[in-house]
């Protein structure tokens, strides 16, 4: 595989294609670990509820920090992604997402859309991009094609279907019918991996294909997105765009000593209340919530030997 990094014609820069992503402080905030379901794949740690909903003035307290910082201050974008658990049982959600639109963030949630139809009509319009997880030990097909319907001919509908090795074909239909009644949406076929760690479970070389190929794409999808690709400058003036599985793919995510622009353009809220610039914990901890995070103001350098996360990568980092 191409390395060109080994090949010594190093990166001197990785920037946003399209500048206006670069504006956008993309915050990965998990609201808590309760959920509605208990995936036989998914770490008990992720969603036994071991940790407490976190408390609303505490996040709206950091809202007034990130517009003072870097809304009013610096003239970025903030926006929201929250996660969980299943972030849409926070028993305050409907105030937190009405408050965010009141700063005029962007928000965004990864769900595994099992609440009503109901609920979902009245949050919908303070969604600007839904990333939604089929599940398919829990989730019924109808009321999972009914919450996307609603919200996918005005916002960026992402569905990643997870794809056990042990049900395998049952949910290939499952996402086969997702992708006919839902023409507008992104859908990705997830391999699992075992605790959610680096080992994928084990599929045979047929389910491997299937899993590569993927399903088509029938439509460009609706609505913005809080990231896209990234154009890479060589030390030879080469330029390519890649998108961040590519990085890993190729092995070349690899930015010790670069200036990185986490905690410039990306945040990130641990179920804890910890704040860092990333998931890769550069710079270590900012703070804690319900305290002033002490939000960064500059680029830092990398010391990590890998960039592994994806939304780390999708962020400036220059030699
Ligand atoms: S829906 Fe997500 S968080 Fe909940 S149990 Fe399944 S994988 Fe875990
Ligand atoms: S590991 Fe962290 S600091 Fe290093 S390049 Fe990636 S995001 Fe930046």
């Amino acid at each position: 595989m191409e390395d060109i990094q080994e090949e010594h014609d190093v990166f001197t820069l990785i920037d946003h294609s399209d500048p206006a992503y670069g504006k956008v402080v993309l915050v990965d905030w998990m609201l808590g670990n309760s959920c509605s379901y208990a995936c036989s794949y998914c770490p008990k740690s992720l969603h036994d509820g071991s940790i407490k909903w976190q408390n609303i003035d505490d996040i709206l307290s950091l809202y007034h920090q990130l517009q003072r910082h870097y809304v009013d201050e610096r003239g970025k974008v903030v926006w929201l992604q929250f996660t969980g658990g299943e972030p849409t049982m926070h028993p305050r959600i409907m105030d937190l997402l009405r408050r965010a639109s009141e700063h005029d963030f962007k928000v965004s949630l990864i769900s595994n859309a099992s609440r009503t139809l109901r609920f979902w009509e009245k949050i919908n319009g303070c969604l600007n991009n839904i990333i939604l997880t089929y599940h398919s030990e829990f989730a019924e097909l109808d009321h999972f094609i009914s919450v996307a319907k609603m919200m996918v001919d005005r916002i960026s509908v992402q569905i990643n279907v997870t794809m056990h090795p042990q049900s395998f074909n049952e949910t290939l239909d499952a996402a086969r019918a997702l992708r006919a009644a839902l023409p507008a949406a992104t859908i990705s076929l997830k391999p699992l991996r075992q605790e959610f760690g680096s080992d994928l479970y084990d599929y045979t070389d047929d389910q491997l294909r299937v899993l590569s190929k993927g399903l088509p794409t029938t439509r460009k999808p609706t609505g913005e997105t809080p990231r896209s690709v990234m154009r890479t400058t060589t030390q030879s003036g080469k330029n390519e765009t890649l998108r961040a599985n590519e990085f890993i793919l190729r092995g070349v995510n690899r930015w010790k000593g670069y200036k990185c622009n986490i905690g410039l353009e990306s945040l990130r809220v641990k179920g804890n209340g910890i704040v860092h610039r990333g998931v890769c914990g550069v710079g270590g901890v900012l703070g804690n919530l319900g305290e002033e995070i002490h939000l960064p103001s500059e680029a830092i350098r990398c010391t990590r030997d890998h960039c592994s996360c994806l939304a780390d990568i999708l962020t400036r980092k220059e030699l």
